[in-house]
C-alpha cells in the first residue's frame, strides 16, 4: 500500500484544484481519477463532456450565425456546409490540449495521477483498478480524503428511454450527423445551450419542458429574453407539458415523443432525442463511509466542505451546493486548504478568512446573446427588501444604445442591477445581463456585487469607450439617480 497525506478521487474542475492546492503547501496529493490516459482525460465532466465541448459548439453556431448576417455589413459571405465529423473532431482537438494542460499542471506540482477507478472502503484502503489491466489492483491510504467524483446525466423512468435514439450530453458532442429534427426534453441550461447550437447547424429543435416556464432558475425576465430569442430562431417550446414515453416510429430512424398537457396527448416525431433533465451525483464509490447525505447527495459543511466524517471532504457536483466548473474549484481549494490546516494541527481560519457566498457565484447560459446573473434575481430582491424595510432601485440600460454592441451587430439585450438602500449603505444585491459578451461582462458584475466597496465608489471608475462594459456603468448610475447618457427616468 502507498500512502499520502491526501488523496483527491476525482479529476474534475473539484478534484484537481483541490490536489494543486494541497501539494503548493508542501503535503503528498494523489489524484485518482477513472478517466485519465496517456492522451488526456483529465478535466472531468467540463472539460470532456461539458462546459468545453458545448462552448466549442456554440462558437461554431455564432460563427455560422455571423456568416449569415455578413451580407447586411456588406460581406458576401455564406455557409456552403456543416461537417458534423469534422466538428466533431476540432471539438476532440481542443479538448485533448486543454486535458493535456491539466495533466501538465498536476505533474508540475508531483500530484501522483493514478488511471483507475476508486472504490473507497475506509481512509486505509482505497483500492484502484484500472480498466486497461483489472487484474492489477493498488491500494492506497491517506490521512485526508476529498471526494469529487462529480455527476452523471439523470434519466426518467419513461417507456423508450432506451432506445438508441435517446442520448445525454455524455455522447451528444459525439453525434455524426445534423438531425433534422432533434427533440430536447429538459428546458433548462442544457437544453437552452443545445437549441441554440443544433438550430444554428440547421435541425428543426423543440423543447419540452415540465413547469410552466423555461430556464426556471434564471430571473424572470431574463428567462421571458431568452424564449424570444429561441422563438425568432424557429425553436419551439412546449412548457407545461409531461413527457410519458419514447415511442420507435413507422421509419426505423424515428422516434416519437409523446407528451401530453391537459388531458391532450400530442406525439412529436425526432431522429434525435437529448436527455436534458438535470444531473446525479456519483456517490457509488464510497458508500461503505455511510457519510450523512442530504437527499441524493453529500451532505457537508458548505464553508468547509467537512463531511460528517472529520477527515473525509466532498467538493464540486456531489455536494449539490452549486453544480458549476468554477463553483466546483471553488469548494476544491478551500476544502484542500481545510485539509492542510488539519494536518498541520491548526484551526485557525487564516488560509479560509471569508466564507463562500455561494448566492453570488456567477453562472451564464450561453448562446448568441448569452444571459449572466450573479446574485438575487428581482422577485428574490423585491421580497428581500420588503422583509427588511429597504428601498430597491432597479437601473437599466439597453445594448441597442451602446456604441460598440450596435456597431457589432449585436444591439439586442439588457443590463439590470438591483440596488438595495436604507439600512445606512447601499448594496448591490443582483446584477443580470441579456446581451453580448454577457459572459465577460458578468466577472465585473461579480466584482460589483462581491466587492464590499462603496457603491458611489464603484459608480464613479470610468469606463473606456466604445466597449460593452460602458453599460453596467451605465445602469449602475441609472439605479443611483439617473445616468447623463440615457434620457429622464419615467
Ligand atoms: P466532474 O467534472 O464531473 O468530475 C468528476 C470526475 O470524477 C470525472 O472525471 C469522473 O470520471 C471521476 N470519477 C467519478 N467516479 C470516480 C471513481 N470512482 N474513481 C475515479 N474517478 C472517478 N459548468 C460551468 O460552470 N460552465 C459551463 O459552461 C458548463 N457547461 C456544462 C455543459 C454540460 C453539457 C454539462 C453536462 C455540464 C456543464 N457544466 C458547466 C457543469 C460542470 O461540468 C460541472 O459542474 C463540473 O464539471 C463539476 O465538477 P466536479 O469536479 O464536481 O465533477
Ligand atoms: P437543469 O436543472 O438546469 O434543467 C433541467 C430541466 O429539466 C428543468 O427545467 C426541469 O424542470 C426539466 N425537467 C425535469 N424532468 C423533466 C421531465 N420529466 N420532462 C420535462 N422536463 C423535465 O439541468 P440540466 O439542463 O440537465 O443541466 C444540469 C446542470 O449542469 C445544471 O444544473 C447546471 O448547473 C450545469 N450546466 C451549466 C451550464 C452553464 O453554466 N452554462 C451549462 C450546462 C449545464
Amino acid at each position: 500500500m502507498t500512502n499520502y497525506d491526501i488523496l483527491v478521487v476525482g479529476g474534475g474542475p473539484g478534484g484537481y484544484i483541490a490536489a494543486v492546492t494541497a501539494a503548493k503547501y508542501g503535503f503528498s496529493v494523489a489524484l485518482i481519477e477513472k478517466e485519465a490516459q496517456a492522451g488526456g482525460g483529465l478535466g472531468g465532466t467540463c472539460l470532456n463532456r461539458g462546459c468545453i465541448p458545448s462552448k466549442t459548439w456554440l462558437d461554431n453556431a455564432e460563427t455560422i450565425e455571423r456568416v449569415k448576417q455578413a451580407s447586411k455589413r456588406g460581406i458576401d459571405a455564406q455557409v456552403v456546409n456543416i461537417d458534423m465529423p469534422a466538428m466533431v473532431k476540432f471539438k476532440d482537438r481542443v479538448v485533448k490540449r486543454l486535458s493535456m494542460g491539466v495533466g501538465a499542471l498536476l505533474k508540475s506540482w508531483n500530484v501522483a495521477v493514478y488511471n483507475g477507478t476508486a472504490v473507497v472502503h475506509d481512509l486505509d484502503n482505497v483500492v484502484v483498478t484500472s480498466a486497461k489491466d483489472k487484474e492489477n489492483e493498488v491500494v492506497l491510504g491517506c490521512k485526508r480524503l476529498i471526494l469529487a467524483t462529480g455527476s452523471r446525466p439523470a434519466t426518467i423512468p419513461i417507456p423508450g428511454a432506451d432506445l438508441p435514439q435517446v442520448l445525454t450530453s455524455d455522447d451528444i458532442f459525439n453525434i455524426q450527423t445534423i438531425p433534422p429534427h432533434l427533440t430536447i426534453v429538459g428546458g433548462g441550461v442544457i437544453g437552452v445551450e443545445m437549441a441554440r447550437i443544433f438550430s444554428a447547424f440547421g435541425s428543426k429543435v423543440t423543447i419540452v419542458e415540465a413547469l410552466p416556464r423555461l430556464a426556471p432558475n434564471l430571473d424572470e425576465e431574463v428567462a421571458d429574453a431568452l424564449l424570444k430569442s429561441l422563438k425568432s430562431a424557429k425553436v419551439t417550446v412546449k412548457t407545461g407539458v409531461k413527457v410519458e414515453a419514447i415511442e420507435p416510429a413507422d421509419s426505423d430512424a424515428e422516434v416519437n415523443v409523446v407528451v401530453s398537457c391537459n388531458d391532450v396527448t400530442e406525439r412529436i416525431p425526432a431522429e434525435t432525442v437529448l436527455m436534458a433533465v438535470g444531473r446525479a451525483p456519483n456517490t457509488e464509490a464510497f458508500s461503505e463511509l455511510g457519510l450523512e447525505m442530504n437527499r441524493r447527495f453529500v451532505k457537508v459543511d458548505p464553508n468547509t466542505l467537512k463531511t460528517s466524517r472529520q477527515d473525509v471532504y466532498a467538493i464540486g457536483d456531489i455536494t449539490g451546493l452549486s453544480m458549476l466548473a468554477h463553483s466546483a474549484s471553488v469548494m476544491g481549494e478551500r476544502a484542500a486548504k481545510v485539509a492542510v490546516q488539519s494536518l498541520n494541527g491548526s484551526d485557525s481560519e487564516e488560509f479560509y478568512p471569508f466564507p463562500i457566498d455561494y448566492a453570488a457565484i456567477p453562472s451564464v447560459v450561453y448562446g448568441e446573446p448569452s444571459a449572466a446573473s450573479v446574485g438575487m434575481s428581482q422577485q428574490a430582491a423585491e421580497e428581500y427588501c420588503a422583509k427588511n424595510s429597504l428601498t430597491l432601485s432597479i437601473g437599466r440600460t439597453i445594448f441597442g444604445g451602446n456604441g460598440r454592441a450596435v456597431a457589432s451587430g449585436m444591439g439586442e439585450g439588457f443590463v439590470k442591477i438591483l440596488v438595495a438602500s436604507g439600512d445606512c449603505q447601499t448594496r448591490i444585491l443582483g446584477i443580470h445581463i441579456y446581451g453580448p459578451m454577457a459572459s465577460e461582462l458578468i466577472n465585473e458584475a461579480s466584482v460589483l456585487v462581491n466587492g464590499g466597496a462603496d457603491v458611489k465608489s464603484l459608480a464613479s471608475v470610468v469606463h473606456a469607450h466604445p466597449t460593452f462594459g460602458e453599460t453596467l456603468s451605465i445602469a449602475l448610475h441609472d439605479a443611483l439617480g439617473g445616468s447623463s447618457h440615457q434620457p429622464p427616468k419615467k
